[in-house]
């Protein structure tokens, strides 16, 4: 294949590449599994992203780990799928539409149920496109051809299965409960959807006065408006002061209804009199008060907050004013003798920050209890590992104290709940697909529950829906239970709980075998990322201000299982250096390979020492590296390699081979080949954290190669690094150690002492036993630490330091700096001027070449190329050493 070759430009621009390589990959089809059924695959199923508009830099966190972990596999060979999908989001999704109709001044009921859902199913394919766009400026591998929705046909029918299931097992069934409603939204909430926030309220305390006698009982109530639902007062039986009382009947205030006393033992007699009001149907305490003393419910609230009939003479008012209005009457009536400042927690709805109101409703809940015992089995057998350990306690706990799991919610977008209501015979029919007629009496005019259900019961089945449950399908066979299920820590009972008892109820079998928990992203405060707080940052602003790869390398810098991270500018800047020194250590080797030519055969008996000790460095980090990815410490594992590439590569080994490079004496061996062999292999190890510019890099190296270099036709698909334990060798790293502690320590020094970078130092060194693999040094640590002469001492330096002379013990050396001395000027000089007149005559055959019309016609355009480079390369040397000769 000829090729021309392009120059690589002087500096890295991420968005000239990324789009190319990501098209490219998806092209190729890489990011489809390769199954061998012999093999076992790598499964990550996305924890798929709400449906409400864009990805923010949580998701980026998600989408980064996710694609390291799936980039990987696919690397080492693992037939690799990772699946996306996009959540309906349920409460949170039509929150977002309602608000869109307020501001067209319509709403959802003038439009109507069917109008309605089109409505989101229009707003939805609008969000999906973005939020799919957004994954692919991430970079992510995931198989695009397998994404679903959670109201797609495949898993709608997983969950209408489901539901009939637990159903006909008698884990799912309809009762009156206290549940969170959100008076805006108006829907049920679970626990988890509602924010608990401390208010300063009040606490009022009233007077009930007695029926029959004179005298009254006092209760204390945050929220005197309950009282109009009061069906009883209660104390406790063990109370001495409310004895006499029990049994006797007192006047409601405002409403004049009489209650009676009652004895409970669930009233406390420290909190407030001692003597509480029962509000069933508007408090969970109190309805199992009521349940336990057969108390009636009487309901005060119409859906929107408003008081209803229930509510005598304050019919229509909204909740709030109804307490002003209540607390006025009392008031004027003498009833309410004390106020008190109160602090108490009051739940708010967590998608519209709306008031909770605990209200008594009939709602369709499963039976959790026999679902809980396996999956706290599957963790405890060790089936299921979660990472951190620590969140095994977490989860254990949750599940243990967990209650009927309210499933049904009072909205339009989402699984319509499967249950058919006959008004003829009153029976229910529940089936998977829409019957035609009631199952028990045959009655065609049947309805549909109106209702909803929760966005979680489908998320609940998403490892098994997404593959094809309950059908038998290959997929299902060959992916599932999957390998790792990767989300934060805040939605482990949210998700992973309830896929965890979902999946063991529905497959029998786990559905994850690791669950990574990634911390939250917060700012460089350590504050979390919020609207309100105006920190958030855009992940798409971000990669387009620092590039795809610094974004990934920032969210992965540091990232640990279960601990927060910051998202800084200092990480993101950090991430673009780091891109543009690999960019530069590329160019650097692919313009040696320009100008040397290259033999890709390593010599092993020849190599020197530096080339050695990169060798051994390098098979150590890969090492390690391995280890780490496979102990889920990608943070860690990213850092190893950062230090590798940076440390020990291009600061030191680079720099060695420029020396060796630039040497004229014909034994010295080339160091392309150990370059080329370092860095191909690097970009590889490094790819899955840096998936554009490894690519790039890794491209405009391969084009320089031979061609009979088999390596692949995309970095992606090329085999990740093994260590070659060979290839240690203790030795050659304890020389270079020495040799780089050297040149470090006299660097520091001449910075300390802010020696021009233009004077040079002298320096002895006392190196013991590896005087003679230090030696051959000599010229690398004058040249990078700005000494001359070096001379090696026979034995210890024994003077008295002094401030010119500065003595220093390193770890096997002895370094001896002569801060006074200088170096002969004039025969310096002269040296350079030699230089620069070899290189003159040199440059001069070039140019000649260069012009003349047969060779740049004959000869092959890689010799032309070759020697206009040559050419520029000599011609900045010159100018180089007329700058030297200037400084001195
Ligand atoms: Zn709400
Ligand atoms: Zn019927």
């Amino acid at each position: 294949m000829t090729e021309v070759l392009n120059e690589m430009p002087k500096a890295y621009e991420p968005g000239k590449v990324e789009q190319k390589w990501y098209q490219f990959w998806l092209e190729k089809g890489y990011f489809k599994p390769e199954i061998g059924p012999e093999k076992k695959p790598f499964v990550i199923i996305m924890p798929p992203p709400n449906v409400t508009g864009e990805l923010h830099v949580g998701h980026a966190l998600t989408a980064t780990l996710e694609d390291i972990m799936t980039r990987w596999h696919r690397m080492k060979g693992d037939p690799t799928l990772w699946l996306p999908g996009i959540d309906h989001a349920g409460i949170a999704g039509q929150v977002v539409v309602e608000q869109l109709l307020a501001k067209e001044g319509t709403s959802r009921h003038q439009l109507g149920r069917e109008k309605f859902i089109e409505r989101m199913w229009q707003w939805a394919k609008q969000c999906r496109q973005t939020i799919a766009g957004q994954h692919q400026r991430l970079g992510i591998s995931c198989d695009w051809n397998r994404e679903v929705f959670t109201l797609d046909e495949g898993p709608s029918r997983a969950v209408r299965t489901a539901f009939v299931r637990l159903y006909d097992k008698g884990l799912i069934y309809k009762g009156e409960r206290i549940i969170n409603w959100c008076p805006r939204c108006a829907t049920a909430l679970s626990d988890l959807e509602t924010d608990h926030k401390e208010i300063a309220g009040h606490l009022w305390y009233v007077r009930y006065p007695l029926a029959e006698d004179d005298g009254f009982i006092t209760v204390a109530t945050t929220r005197p408006e309950t009282i109009l639902g009061d069906t009883a007062v209660a104390v406790n039986p063990q109370d001495e002061r409310f004895k006499a009382m029990v049994g006797k009947k007192v006047v409601l205030p405002a409403v004049s209804r009489l209650i009676p006393i009652v004895a409970d033992e669930a009233v406390d007699p420290s909190f407030g009199t001692g003597a509480v009001k029962i509000t069933p149907a508007h408090d969970p305490v109190d309805f199992e008060v009521a349940q336990r003393q057969k108390l009636p419910l009487i309901n005060i609230l119409n859906p929107d907050a408003t008081m209803n009939e229930a509510a005598g003479p304050y019919i229509g008012l909204d909740r709030f004013a109804c307490r002003e209005a209540i607390l006025a009457d009392l008031e004027k009536d003498g009833l309410l003798i004390k106020i008190e400042p109160y602090v108490h927690s009051v739940g708010h709805c967590q998608r519209c920050q709306t008031v909770i109101e605990p209200i008594a409703s009939k709602q369709w809940f499963i039976k959790t209890q026999p679902l809980v015992q396996p999956a706290i089995k599957a963790v405890l057998d060790g089936r299921v590992t979660i990472i951190p350990q620590r969140f095994i306690k977490v989860y254990l706990n949750w599940m243990e104290n967990i209650r009927d799991w309210c499933i049904s919610r009072q909205l339009w977008w989402g699984h319509r709940i499967p249950v058919w209501y006959c008004p003829d015979c009153n029976q229910l029919t529940v089936a998977v697909e829409p019957p035609q007629i009631c199952s028990h009496c045959g009655l065609t005019k049947i309805e549909q529950d109106p209702d909803v259900l929760d966005t979680w019961f489908s998320s609940a089945l998403w490892p098994h829906s997404t593959l094809g449950w309950p059908d038998d399908t290959e997929s299902l066979r060959y992916f599932y239970p999957t390998t790792v299920m990767e989300t934060g820590y805040d939605i482990l009972f949210f998700w992973v709980a309830r896929m965890i008892m979902m999946g063991l109820e529905d497959t029998g079998d786990i559905p994850f075998h690791t669950v990574y928990l990634h911390g939250l992203i917060r700012d460089e405060k350590g504050e979390k990322m919020s609207k309100i707080r105006g920190n958030v940052l855009n992940p798409i602003d971000t990669l387009e201000k620092y590039g795809t790869d610094a974004l990934r390398f920032a969210l992965s810098t540091g990232t640990s299982p279960g601990n927060d991270i910051k998202l800084t500018p200092t990480k993101l800047e950090a991430g673009r250096n780091f891109a543009n020194k690999l960019w530069n250590a590329t160019r650097f080797v692919v313009r040696s390979i320009e100008s040397n030519g290259i033999d890709m055969q390593i010599q092993q008996s020849l190599l020197p020492v530096e080339d050695r000790w990169i060798l051994s460095r390098f098979n150590r980090t890969i090492s390690t590296v391995t280890s780490l990815m496979e102990d889920f410490q990608f943070g860690e594992a990213q850092r190893q390699i950062h230090d590798f590439l940076w440390g020990e590569f291009c600061d030191w080994y680079v720099e060695l081979t420029k020396i060796r490079l630039r040497s004229t004496v014909k034994e010295v061996l080339s160091p392309i080949a150990v370059l080329v062999h370092v860095l191909e292999t690097s970009l590889r190890l490094l790819h899955p954290f840096m998936p554009f510019i490894t690519e790039e890099l890794w491209q405009n190296l391969k084009s320089r190669l031979p061609s009979d270099w088999r390596a692949g036709e995309s970095i992606m698909v090329a085999v990740y690094p093994e260590a070659d334990a060979n290839a240690i060798n203790p030795e050659a790293e304890q020389v270079m150690e020495s040799v780089i502690e050297i040149i470090r320590s006299i660097r520091n020094i001449r910075a300390q002492y802010k020696v021009e970078s233009a004077r040079w130092t002298e320096a002895q060194i006392y190196g013991g036993k590896l005087t003679p693999a230090i030696t051959p040094y000599s010229q690398a640590i004058q040249a990078l630490a700005r000494v001359k002469p070096v001379t090696f001492l026979n034995s210890r330096y024994q003077g008295q330091p002094n401030e010119n002379i500065l003595v220093l013990e390193l770890k096997e050396t002895q370094l001896v700096i002569m801060m006074g001395s200088t170096i002969d000027l004039e025969a310096e000089k002269k040296r350079l001027q030699k230089e620069i007149e070899q290189s003159q005559a040199e440059v001069a055959r070039l140019a000649a070449r260069l012009k003349d019309e047969a060779f740049l016609t004959k000869a092959p355009a890689t010799v032309v190329d070759k020697t206009r480079q040559k050419f520029y390369t000599l011609t900045d040397k010159i100018k180089r050493l007329k700058q030297q000769i200037l400084e001195l």
